[in-house]
């Protein structure tokens, strides 16, 4: 982009990014497993959209108070619409874990702390400030964007999977935009990070229960096969064999990209045995390199994902007085999949061989109604899903914002670690692309979803300069 553009100038009527992530963070949306109480953001965010004179509307569903909330930029219709998707609940928080309130979004020490900061109130701030900043500018797109702030994408029954069979119309879209791919700081301020991703598939996911069985009895006579103790085990055998090291070709191009930015050799090197393991099919070279990287990486626990299908121990349950021992405990594990890396029947396999000790099962898990065989068949349909394109507008007019937004930075597609609530579009072949328009490092990470959720308030604020550089190039003046 050349820099004589006009739209660079800042309108002081600007909604800024941070004021918005505050306001947003304030609204207490957890979601409590049935469903959260997103109507009163709704509310605010229809204020903000329609002061900029932007039709919005608030979608009911069943569930009183859980709602959707849509915005639509009208433009010339030269190019299909695109939709900025961005979901409105929150994961719970353990308030007694915090050491500041979850919902109070303080600013100090340069982060906005407060939970749904990073995921994903942060980047719905970010996308809607980008937009509103064109807006307000009198800006016209060459297409009309939709902007979706979704509920029940933590959990619920009323998602995008529910809105786009009831209202397929409204978020009918070319290409959808929502979280996704990380830039990372590598330990700095993120103004010159390692890489920037945009990511064009996300890992798969399912759950299974492991159950344990053993002798009901008064605890003065404990046995020797006592359900908690196998389950204990069980757990512990899974815990310690990490599935192989499975690369793709998108994870390949990833890792080869962070080898050749990352200004430590240790990983560097590490990066480049793993790619020579691979080439040469050597698979226990393979986990070596793997193990070799995690340990170098400065987000080990991403790699490690991104290198491997991996198991969550997530819920068990068994027992309740201390006078019985249970006949059952059970634990709740989820299996996140690499997309045409290790197969879900490979991983099962492998899980199955580990619970060779008695009294020990497992079953798939699905939701209400689905057989187990229909579990496994979607598992393996989620599994067979292929990266959106890089050739499209919407890729490209990333990779160049980030060019302009953090020079010396290599904007790479990659794979995202978790799920979003864009699958449902991505069911119907339209290319979904994943973007945290932040940089972090692996502490902020590792707080999403935990304790302490936060973002850099510097990094947001650049965040939002950069989409505010891509959904420039959709402006029908744009050079
Ligand atoms: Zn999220």
């Amino acid at each position: 982009m050349t820099s004589s553009v006009s739209w660079h100038s800042h309108d002081p009527a600007d909604i800024d990014v941070i004021s918005l992530a505050k306001t947003l963070v304030r609204y207490d949306t957890s979601h409590n497993g049935e469903g959260a109480d997103t109507l009163p953001m709704a509310r605010t965010l229809r204020e903000i959209w329609e002061q900029a004179g932007v039709e919005s509307e608030i979608i009911a569903t069943p569930k009183p108070g859980n709602v959707h909330f849509l915005a639509r930029i009208s433009g010339t219709g030269a190019r299909p619409p695109i939709l900025v998707l961005s979901h409105s609940d929150v994961v719970a928080v353990q308030r007694e874990s915090w050491t500041r309130d979850p919902f109070a979004a303080d600013i100090a020490d340069d982060f906005l702390w407060g939970r749904g900061s990073l995921d994903m109130k942060g980047a719905g701030a970010a996308f809607s400030s980008a937009l509103l900043r064109h807006v307000r500018a009198g800006a016209q797109f060459d297409r009309d964007i939709i902007y979706l702030a979704d509920c029940d994408e933590e959990g619920g029954w009323h998602g995008t999977r529910w809105l786009v069979q009831e209202h397929w119309e409204k978020v009918k879209a070319d290409a959808v935009i929502t979280e996704g791919g990380w830039t990372l700081a590598d330990g700095g301020d993120g103004t010159s990070p390692l890489i920037a991703s945009m990511t064009c598939v996300d890992r798969a996911f399912g759950a299974i229960r492991l159950i344990a069985t053993g002798t009901a009895t008064h605890s003065s006579r404990p046995t020797d096969d006592m359900a908690i103790v196998r389950l204990a085990q069980a757990v512990t055998r899974i815990a310690s064999s990490p599935m192989p090291v499975a690369l793709t070709p998108l994870n390949r191009e990833y890792f080869a990209a962070v080898a050749q930015r990352t200004a430590s050799t240790a990983l560097a090197d590490a990066i480049g045995a793993l790619l020579w393991a691979d080439r040469a099919g050597d698979q226990p070279a393979l986990d070596a390199c793997g193990d070799a990287v995690i340990v170098a990486s400065p987000y080990p626990w991403l790699h490690n994902a991104m290198l491997r299908a991996t198991v969550a121990f997530v819920s068990q349950e068994g027992g309740k007085r201390a006078n019985v021992i249970p006949r059952q405990a059970s634990a709740l594990l989820q299996i996140r999949f690499t997309p045409q890396g290790q197969s879900p029947d490979e991983v099962l396999s492998q899980l199955s061989g580990l619970l060779d000790g008695p009294g020990v099962r497992m079953e798939v898990v699905g939701p209400p109604g689905e057989t187990a065989q229909q579990t496994l068949d979607r598992w393996r349909r989620d599994w067979n899903a292929v990266p959106a394109p890089t050739d499209t507008d919407v890729f490209q007019a990333w990779a160049k914002a980030v060019r302009a937004v953090y020079p010396g930075t290599m904007p790479i597609p990659a794979m995202f670690e978790a799920g979003t609530s864009g699958k449902p579009w991505q069911e119907r072949g339209i290319p979904v692309y994943g973007i945290y328009p932040y940089a972090v490092d692996n502490a902020t990470l590792t707080a999403m979803h935990g304790d302490d959720e936060r973002v850099r308030i510097s990094a947001l604020r650049r965040g939002a300069d950069l989409l505010y550089h891509m959904f420039g190039y959709f402006r029908t003046d744009a050079s």
